[in-house]
């Protein structure tokens, strides 16, 4: 099975948040039940779209929401635009992983509490970015070490923070 089938999005998500939380979470280390910023992911997911398919999986990604039309389209809901990179690419490689499978499908990305959102197509260049990102991921996850955590101002939110400076 090539590396992109089983990469899951929040891997490519924390890939740009951080290395070491990328590392734990891959190797199942699972906090993040107790962080409040999850939680309040997931009450966003009820409230904000009750017409649509929600939380779909397919394989090993897990899209929040998908509205079939005359084309599919995928939509990612977001507390902030904080990690906007992290959250495009996420989304990015959904439209990647769809078209692996033969689907081409449109996607955006939305912010309730902001009430805005951004749409998202897969150029060829975010192609060959997102297959680099998948070898890395890929080389990070089979290492039997954890990245040495490195501490900055979003350590503090993380669910893993005990894990990594107590
Ligand atoms: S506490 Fe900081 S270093 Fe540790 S996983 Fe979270 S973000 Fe990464």
């Amino acid at each position: 099975m090539l590396p992109e089938m089983y990469i899951r999005g929040t891997q490519v998500n924390y890939y740009f948040i951080c290395k070491t939380k990328l590392w734990l979470f891959s190797h199942n280390i699972a906090m993040e039940k107790e962080s409040d910023d999850v939680k309040v992911g997931k009450l966003l997911h009820k409230d904000a779209f009750k017409r649509d398919e929600k939380e779909v999986r397919i394989g090993s990604i897990a899209i929040d929401i998908v509205r079939r039309g005359d084309s599919l389209e995928i939509r990612e809901i977001k507390k902030s635009r904080k990690m906007e990179k992290a959250h495009v690419y996420q989304t990015l490689y959904y439209l990647f992983y769809l078209k692996k499978l033969g689907i081409n499908a449109k996607a955006s990305i939305t912010f309730p509490k902001l009430k805005e959102s951004i749409k998202l197509e897969l150029s060829e260049e975010d192609e060959r970015r997102l297959e680099e990102i998948i070898k890395e991921i890929d080389e990070i996850v089979k290492n039997d070490t954890m990245p040495k955590p490195e501490y900055r101002k979003i350590c503090r939110r993380c669910a893993y923070f005990e894990f990594c400076f107590s």
